[in-house]
């Protein structure tokens, strides 16, 4: 296997992301860095935030480096409730340590509530301001499931999440 040098090699990178959390009542609803109004939240170990668990790994893909679970294993007690904007961080690091930045964002977020559209102005700004990409080139749709499955029975939440990473220079 050869590894593509970012000094020597244009070409665009591209990643998948998918993330799925359950939906629980009176948990705090944070998506994409955002908290959402609402009574119903995602759980997990972290904050539970998809997007962002979505969009990291996507990034993280596209680079060619491990994915989120690995760096951030849930069993690790240190990342219980950890506020998911922390493994943007790191992942926005590690992209940049690859000679790479973040060119474009696309996510889309199958859920029956939270309502997306009020707040895709919010997120976009958010995904933008995390991944250091300008809001242009950031975009965050909603979609229902018309009532199959899991998700269209408000049980859980899936976010997909597609990156385009370029060399940095
Ligand atoms: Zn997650």
């Amino acid at each position: 296997m050869t590894t593509a040098d970012p000094a020597t090699d244009d070409t665009p990178r591209i990643g998948l992301g998918i993330d799925v959390h359950r939906l629980e009542r009176g948990l705090r609803c944070v998506l994409g860095g955002v908290e959402l109004p609402g009574d119903l939240g995602p759980s997990g170990h972290s904050d539970g935030d998809a997007i962002l668990h979505a969009v990291c790994d996507a990034c993280l893909g596209a680079a060619g480096l491990d994915d989120l679970g690995t760096l951030f294993p849930d069993k690790d007690a240190r990342n219980r409730g950890r506020d998911s904007r922390e493994f943007c961080t790191e992942t926005l690091s590690r992209v940049r340590g690859a000679g790479l930045r973040v060119a474009g964002l696309d996510v889309v977020v199958e859920c029956e509530r939270p309502k997306i559209a009020p707040h895709r102005a919010a997120l976009r700004a958010s995904l933008a301001s995390l991944f250091a990409v300008e809001i242009a080139r950031v975009n965050v749709k909603g979609k229902t499931a018309e009532g199959l499955d899991a998700i269209g029975r408000g049980e859980a939440l899936r976010a997909t999440a597609i990156a385009l990473l370029v060399p940095a220079r």
